[in-house]
């Protein structure tokens, strides 16, 4: 149970979830166990600087399919900070606003994809970002690192945390695909996430949300 005194050891699971799903709970859940973690903060980005904004569903629908899936856990919490910063979501205003929020003393563990992480070399202030938090790595069964990434992380002082998570098997864009496909996405997502889902009518067409939060929002 998260107790009222500011939590020490923050995992910070950043990603787009669109939608989020049974993988990434179990990442965090696995996490927040093996590196001690006192809170979770899932954070939804708020315009992904790498994606196409007309296929991404708007920030409003993925933050509230996020906080439905994590509201039954009383260590996960759901944080604004990159839905509602102005601009494009990098990982270095994410944690740099953490910091501010939770001080000097919080240590914080970014957790995220590996497919994402691969590519940490090239996001915006990569050298300052590194120092900021531990980072980890979820990643599917049998996946290989280039071992360039490792020793960049070295080179940085510090290590990269890889984490391997069956259910990682789950995808959000296989989730979208079944979707328009009128295929079963139980047990994918949880319950309230895949009510969400058909009653927003998201992921019916091709490339027609957008982060512009245009979309009505039915809850
Ligand atoms: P993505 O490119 O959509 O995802 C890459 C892979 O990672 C996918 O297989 C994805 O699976 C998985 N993934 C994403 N988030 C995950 C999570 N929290 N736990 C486990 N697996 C996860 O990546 P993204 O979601 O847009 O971005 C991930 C994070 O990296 C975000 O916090 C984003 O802001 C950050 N990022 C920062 C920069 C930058 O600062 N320049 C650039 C890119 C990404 P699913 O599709 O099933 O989620």
């Amino acid at each position: 149970m998260v107790t009222q005194s500011k939590p020490c050891r923050i995992g910070v699971m950043g990603g787009t979830f669109d939608p989020i799903h049974y993988g990434h709970l179990v990442t965090a859940e696995v996490v927040r166990g093996e590196f001690d973690i006192d809170l979770v903060l899932f954070v939804p980005s708020g315009v992904p600087p790498h994606k196409d904004p007309r296929q991404v569903s708007s920030k409003e629908h993925r933050y509230l399919m996020t906080v439905f899936a994590t509201l039954t856990n009383p260590f996960f919490e759901v944080s604004r900070v990159d839905i509602d910063r102005e601009g494009e979501t990098y990982t270095i205003d994410t944690l740099r606003d953490l910091r501010k929020l939770y001080g000097d003393e919080a240590e914080l563990f970014f957790i995220t994809g590996a497919d994402a992480i691969a590519e940490i070399m090239d996001w915006k202030n990569a050298a300052e970002l590194v120092k900021l938090a531990e980072f980890v790595a979820a990643t599917r069964p049998g996946y290989q690192f280039d071992r360039k990434l490792q020793e960049w992380f070295e080179q940085h002082g510090k290590k990269l945390h890889l984490l391997q998570v069956p259910a990682m098997a789950i995808s959000s864009t296989d989730i979208r695909r079944r979707v328009q496909a009128q295929k079963s996405i139980r047990y994918f997502v949880p319950e309230a996430v895949e009510h969400y889902i058909r009653k927003n009518s998201l992921y019916l067409e091709h490339h027609t949300h957008s982060t512009a939060d245009n979309n009505e929002i039915s809850s």
